[in-house]
């Protein structure tokens, strides 16, 4: 996950629409007495909503950073849930933000649905993971997904009408938007046996979102409800970080090689050194481009690079 800035104002039919769609929600739930019935919910379905959403978010997932738009259609995913919070009875959900645009994210399926998915051993205790490099092979079916889930802190109150104060609240879970992932989340490389972990960042001395252990709350909470470990995303962030892992070896090869070529006295030597420090330069580039905001799992990624330019200036 990374932070994206939600760079453009509400589509004007959401704002419309909206509207006159929480009016007749207000009649319906805070009628006295209320009505028992759900409420059928359709203006955050908008297509001005979907394509607003797929150009800020570059057709990802908001949570995990994997392409929906060729595999799956965009689930247009409330933040905060509008029709229930999961553990909290008698809470008919945060409806007034149902068409609130700052609550709508696109997630893919996998992040939003409640389902159950392989996930590799360790992804509850990430001190045994970290001890147990070998035990990933192991797996576990985990039920993740986040569908009505909305943890707060223990130190958060819980709004549950419209007159409520969304700032007291303290979710557990990161949102793209409002937070900087990065603060929360990191990533486990092992160059010896790639493989892409996502875990939960030292965060010590929080108040409301360091646990017991010094890690982020939030992040580990993130981690477990979006389901960030479950096997197939960490296949594929994996396949990304074995791509750049073998890039990096190229292009300090080629770099390497430039070098040598450019110190013999044939001047053709020198100039074929010279190309060849070209194309280690453009392995570079490449590199780079993987770390960009439009590309998937590129929190990852960004993640590597910084421990890769690290490697590079330790002699
Ligand atoms: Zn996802």
């Amino acid at each position: 996950m990374r932070r994206v800035e939600r760079r453009e104002a509400a589509p004007e039919d959401l704002e419309e629409k909206g509207a006159e769609e929480l009016e007749q929600a207000i009649q319906h739930f805070e009628n006295d007495p209320p009505n028992p019935d759900s409420f059928a919910f359709k203006r955050y379905k908008l297509k001005s909503v979907k394509d607003a959403l797929e150009r800020i978010f570059h057709a990802k997932c908001a949570y995990c950073e994997t392409f929906y738009a060729s595999s799956q259609p965009l689930d247009v995913e409330h933040f905060r849930p509008k029709g229930a919070v999961a553990g909290e009875n008698g809470h008919r959900g945060y409806w007034w933000l149902a068409a609130d645009w700052d609550n709508l994210l696109p997630s893919c399926i996998d992040c939003n649905r409640k389902r159950n998915q392989i996930t590799p051993k360790g992804e509850t205790s990430q001190v045994r993971l970290l001890d147990d490099t070998a035990g990933y092979s192991a797996a576990v079916t985990v039920g993740s997904g986040k569908k009505d889930s909305f943890p707060i802190a223990p130190t958060g109150t819980r709004a549950r009408s419209r007159a409520d104060l969304l700032a007291v609240e303290k979710p557990l879970l990161l949102n793209p938007c409002e937070d900087d992932p990065e603060q929360h989340l990191t990533y486990f490389f092992n160059r010896e046996h790639p493989v892409s972990f996502v875990l939960a960042k030292k965060l010590a001395g929080d108040p409301d979102y360091s646990g017991e252990d010094g890690l982020s709350l939030k992040g580990a909470t993130s981690v477990h409800i979006y389901g960030l470990n479950r096997l197939r995303l960490v296949q594929a962030r994996t396949r990304l970080l074995r791509r750049l892992e073998f890039m990096a070896d190229l292009a300090i090869d080629l770099k390497k090689l430039a070098e040598t070529l450019k110190q013999n006295a044939d001047p053709e030597i020198v100039r074929a050194g010279q190309q060849v420090d070209a194309f280690g330069n453009r392995t570079l580039a490449e590199l780079a481009l993987m770390c960009a905001e439009d590309q998937p799992y590129s929190a990852m990624a960004q993640a590597w690079m910084r421990e890769f330019q690290t490697r590079l200036q330790t002699p």
